[in-house]
C-alpha cells in the first residue's frame, strides 16, 4: 500500500477510529454514521467527516460508513497485519506491569524481549518474555529487526541506555522515564511520564477547589 501522508492528529485518532470499528463489527453493524460515530469516540463528526476524506473513505449522504471496507482499511494503514515486536528495557516494577499486559489483545503489539543488568533477572522468563542482558541487547534487536522499544530503566541511566538502543536501530523510543532524552533526527520518542501526568490532576483539582472556594 502506497503510504499515505495525514496530519499527526488524524495519526493519533486512527486507533480510536479502529477499536470502535472492531466493536461494531462483532455486533454484526453493517455501517455507521459521523454522527454514531463521533458520540462514541468524542470526536467532533465534522473531524471525523475531514479524517476519513484523507484515505478516500467518503460516506455516503443517508447511508454512512461501511463498517467492514473501513475496518478492513485501518487494519491495513495501523499494521494490523503484521505483529510488531517491541524490547522493554530495564524489568523493574514498571516494567514488570508492562510485560503483564497484554498488548496484544487490543493491538497486534507484543514485548518480544525484555532487557536488565540485574543477574537475578537475566536469563529468565518473565511473563512469557525472555530477559536478556544488556551486553546482548545490540544483537537481540538487530536479529529481531526491532525498530521500536519501551524505556523503564532508572532516570539515571536514560539517555545512555537510549543512546544504546539508537545504535541497536531503534527509530522509536516509549520513554516512561522523567528525563527528556536527545535523539539523532529520524527517532522518535513518545514520553510517557506518570508522575508528572498524576501531579498535573492533583494540581487540576487543587485549582478547581481554590475556584469554588
Ligand atoms: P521502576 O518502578 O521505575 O521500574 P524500580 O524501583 O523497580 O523502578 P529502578 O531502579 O528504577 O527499579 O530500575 C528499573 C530496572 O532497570 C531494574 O530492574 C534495574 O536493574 C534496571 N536497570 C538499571 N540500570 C540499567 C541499565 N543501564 N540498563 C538496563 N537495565 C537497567
Amino acid at each position: 500500500m502506497d503510504k499515505i501522508k495525514i496530519p499527526k492528529a488524524t495519526a493519533r485518532r486512527l486507533p480510536l477510529y479502529y477499536r470502535y470499528l472492531i466493536l461494531l463489527n462483532e455486533e454484526g453493524k453493517e455501517k455507521v454514521s459521523s454522527t454514531e460515530l463521533s458520540e462514541a469516540v468524542q470526536v467532533d463528526s465534522a473531524s471525523i467527516r475531514r479524517d476519513f476524506s484523507y484515505f478516500g473513505a467518503l460516506g455516503k449522504r443517508g447511508y454512512g460508513y461501511d463498517v467492514k471496507s473501513l475496518l478492513g482499511f485501518f487494519k491495513k494503514i495501523l499494521n494490523q497485519d503484521t505483529l510488531t515486536n517491541v524490547a522493554l528495557i530495564g524489568v523493574g516494577n514498571l516494567g514488570h506491569a508492562l510485560l503483564n499486559y497484554n498488548f496484544k489483545r487490543s493491538n497486534n503489539i507484543r514485548i518480544s524481549c525484555a532487557f536488565d543488568i540485574n543477574s537475578d533477572l537475566t536469563g529468565k522468563i518473565v511473563s512469557g518474555v525472555p530477559v536478556y542482558d544488556m551486553k546482548d541487547m545490540i544483537e537481540q534487536i538487530r536479529e529481531q529487526q526491532i525498530t521500536i522499544a519501551i524505556l523503564t530503566v532508572p532516570q539515571t541511566n536514560a539517555q545512555k541506555t537510549a543512546n544504546e538502543i539508537v545504535e541497536a536501530g531503534v527509530r522509536g523510543i516509549m520513554n516512561f522515564t522523567p528525563v527528556r532524552l536527545s535523539a539523532p533526527a529520524g527517532v522518535r520518542i513518545q514520553n510517557v511520564d506518570l508522575a508528572t501526568e498524576l501531579q498535573t490532576l492533583v494540581y487540576f483539582l487543587e485549582s478547581d477547589k481554590k475556584i469554588e472556594d
